[in-house]
């Protein structure tokens, strides 16, 4: 997993340039599910690399005397976790004994570090910045996080250190599955009920580093490799930034899945963590289901499960094509549900369309309701095909792609995911000239 932690104080300008790496403000505009969320992590891209980044400052809760500790754990959990590191500090401060102890504890470690000065918006900042050399952690690279000014340099150097994405060199060519959510909502227990005392435990597998353990499943006819990352318990001190490192753990869990079943508390709902990291697996175009746990615990009539399933369509709007299962792992009700329902998801996740049976329905839906015309243009579309993908991604070829506006390419996927199963997968359409 390639992901980018920044660190530093408070103030320096953290979420700033988090918002600016991930265009997270624009998401927010987007989002019409009403709910808040405090976004601390979130895909972005920079030519063709994909990386999530993460604001580590989003995690430091408490007074003010716990804070310089909590920031100094953030650190050491970001040297653990992140593959890259990115350093702020402020110009127009300087540095200052918090900046310093936190270099001390960035140049012992191994991963590559960047510091990264902000706020440097005009000429007489960037030799002012020099001073930042005295860390002794390399190159200063200056930037203004609000003017976006020299991010793309830094953002240069900081993809070096990615692979080139390759088409997945398959080991085993088998669904990988993650089961993700807070912690206590009861992934563990549906990792032991599924796999009692016969944990096959894959962890050696050749010419790949693994961020999580891959344990292979084969009872009742289904055959996947989950990914565990509740065993992978943090080997030096455990304390109160369990939320941090679990989010760390759940990144790296989700992107080396083909389909995350995000588990959630029946007691708490669907809560905006949660809501954050079905996000992170819509855009990482992973297969996705929600599996409410702890049913046994709820007081129920006969609206009840149909009320939750609304609540929580409401909050995951728009995609919200996705399987959700009421399970009690202690029960041991409907578990394996969730692993059919798994597997339904991850086939729909790669089944591929045949182009005929696709023409044949969908030309017919866009006859019937076509694209309206733009200054008496009209839109004809000629054909249309499944391209070759790790989720589906259909291309439409048509005469004047570039009039296809967002509401009728929802419509669109609309209409494919009514005639066509893609339940729990997120699906791209693109319109292009023939
Ligand atoms: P994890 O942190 O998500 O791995 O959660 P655990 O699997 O450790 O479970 C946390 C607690 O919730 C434990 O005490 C479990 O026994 C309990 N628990 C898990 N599933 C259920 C359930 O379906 N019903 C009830 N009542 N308790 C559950």
């Amino acid at each position: 997993a390639n992901i980018v932690a920044i660190v530093g104080r408070p103030n320096v300008g953290k979420s700033t340039l988090f918002n600016r790496l991930t265009e997270s403000r624009k998401a927010i505009v987007d989002d019409f599910s009403g709910v808040t969320r405090d976004r601390h992590y979130e895909m972005a891209e920079w030519i063709g690399k994909k990386f999530t980044v993460v604001d580590t400052g989003g995690f430091v809760h408490g007074s003010d005397d716990i804070f310089e500790e909590a920031i100094r754990e953030q650190v050491h959990l970001a040297i653990e976790e992140a593959s890259v590191i990115l350093f702020m500090v402020d110009v127009t401060t300087g540095i200052t004994d918090l900046d310093d102890e936190i270099a001390d504890l960035l140049r012992r470690s191994s991963k590559p570090v960047y510091v990264v000065a902000n706020k440097v918006d005009h000429a007489r900042r960037t030799h002012e910045s020099a001073e930042f050399y005295a860390f002794g952690l390399g190159e200063v690279y200056n930037i203004s996080s609000v003017t976006g000014s020299g991010t793309g340099e830094l953002l240069d150097e900081v993809v070096s250190h990615f692979p080139e994405e390759k088409e997945e060199e398959e080991e085993i060519p088998l669904p990988k599955l993650a089961i993700v959510g807070r912690p206590n909502v009861g992934k563990s227990s549906l990792t032991n009920a599924l796999l009692g005392k016969d944990r096959n435990i894959v962890t050696d597998i050749a010419g790949t580093t693994r961020d999580s353990i891959r344990i292979h499943y084969n009872q009742f006819g289904n055959e996947f490799l989950l990914i565990d990352t509740a065993g992978l318990r943090r080997k030096s001190k455990v304390n109160e930034d369990i939320e941090f490192y679990s989010v760390m753990r759940t990144i790296k869990a989700l992107e080396d899945s083909d389909v995350v079943i995000l588990m959630l508390d029946a007691n708490d709902g669907i809560e905006s963590q949660d809501i954050n990291i079905f996000h992170l697996a819509e855009k990482n175009k992973k297969g996705v289901m929600i599996v409410v746990n702890k049913w046994d615990t709820i007081e129920k009539d006969h609206k009840t499960t149909k009320e939750f399933e609304t609540r929580i369509r409401e909050k995951i709007a728009p995609f919200t094509d996705v399987p959700i299962i009421f399970t009690s792992v202690t029960e041991k009700q409907r578990i394996y549900k969730v692993v059919e329902k798994a597997m339904e998801v991850y086939a729909n996740k790669t089944k591929k369309i045949p182009t005929s049976k696709l023409n044949d329905i969908m030309l017919e839906v866009i006859q019937n309701y076509p694209p309206p015309a733009i200054k008496g243009k009209y839109i004809k579309v000629k054909y249309i095909t499944q391209i070759a993908g790790r989720s589906p991604m259909f291309a439409f070829f048509c005469n004047l792609p570039q009039y296809i506006k967002d509401p009728y390419k929802r419509f669109i996927e609309n209409k494919l995911r009514e005639h066509f199963d893609f339940n729990g997968v997120p699906i791209q359409i693109f319109f292009r000239q023939k």
